[in-house]
């Protein structure tokens, strides 16, 4: 059978990254505690999410869609939408919050915390969308295999955080042995296992020329382009099923709010330049595109 790209969707808005909210450094300690000081507008997510649905409607493309849990509170109706036009839910977390420290790699809160949070979430998005939510992508992609044993222990049975390359590693161990192609992960690690477990990885996709560069999307996406990104997932897509994943805000066409200079240089590249690198990859007819959990079928 032919290997698939699933398509996914990050749905957070500018304030869930990390210079705000969620890492050890942020300005403000989580999104409750932004929203009991911020009183401006927030909402830099609806109209660009509205552009993407309309997007995979008219490509005729069904995705899994990562929602970080909040949205369902703060964006009336909008996890209710992508819902209606069909995408797979997923979660992204409750508030997007890094679990492990970003240089250490240890927990940032206690396993058990992370399991109540993380039903929480689950709960939240089943509620809004009606659908059962099995999927998980780790905020800021910071995953350790401690949490993967937690997922699994409540429910999911798929997971994809682990971005596989040489420039940098978000996970809690090697990436060495780990290649793009979806695997089970051994108990208490992220390394692939040799049984098979209730809990999927699908791993992000990479390039290779002496080093691996991560070529899932996102940052790379906006700073790297369409080609770049296609000549990875077509290299991954020769060992097995990967993803492509985006976020709604890297088409946003306005500037956020508390720009900083670093903020600034990281938000360079978005809009409709943007945009036009995702249509680029959706319309090319030689990825058979697919959800995250008809991978997930496809494994079994
Ligand atoms: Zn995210």
């Amino acid at each position: 059978m032919k290997n698939k790209l699933a398509i996914t969707v990050d749905v957070e808005d500018w304030y869930h990254l990390p210079p705000f909210t969620g890492a050890p450094n942020s300005k403000f300690k989580d999104v409750p505690s932004f929203f009991k000081i911020w009183k401006y507008r927030y909402d830099y997510l609806t109209k660009p999410t509205f552009r993407i649905l309309d997007l995979l409607q008219q490509y005729r493309i069904t995705g899994t869609f990562f929602i970080v849990a909040d949205v369902a509170y703060y964006y009336s109706g909008l996890v209710e939408e992508i819902a209606r036009r069909g995408h797979e839910i997923a979660c992204h977390g409750l508030h997007h919050a890094c679990k492990i420290d970003p240089k250490t790699k240890k927990p940032l809160i206690p396993p058990d915390e992370f399991k109540q949070r993380t039903i929480l979430a689950k709960s939240i998005l089943e509620q809004a969308s009606g659908k059962k939510v099995i999927g998980y992508r780790a905020p800021n992609a910071y995953i350790a295999g401690w949490m993967i044993d937690i997922l699994e222990e409540i429910g999911f049975r798929y997971d994809s955080s682990v971005c596989v390359n040489s420039i940098y590693n978000k996970a809690d161990c090697s990436l060495k042995g780990i290649s793009s192609k979806p695997y089970y992960p051994k108990s208490g690690g992220l390394e692939p296992g040799n049984s098979k477990r209730g809990i999927l990885e699908i791993p992000w996709p990479y390039f290779s020329v002496l080093l691996k560069f991560p070529t899932a999307g996102g940052p790379a996406l906006r700073m790297l382009g369409a080609r770049y990104i296609k000549k990875g997932l077509k290299e991954s897509l020769m060992r097995g099923d990967t993803i492509f994943y985006f976020h709604p805000i890297d088409i946003s066409e306005e500037s956020f709010p508390l720009n900083s200079l670093t903020n600034k240089i990281f938000w360079m590249i978005k809009g409709n330049r943007v945009f036009a690198e995702i249509k680029e990859i959706l319309s090319d007819s030689e990825f058979a595109k697919t959800t995250c959990s008809e991978l997930l079928e496809k494994a079994l």
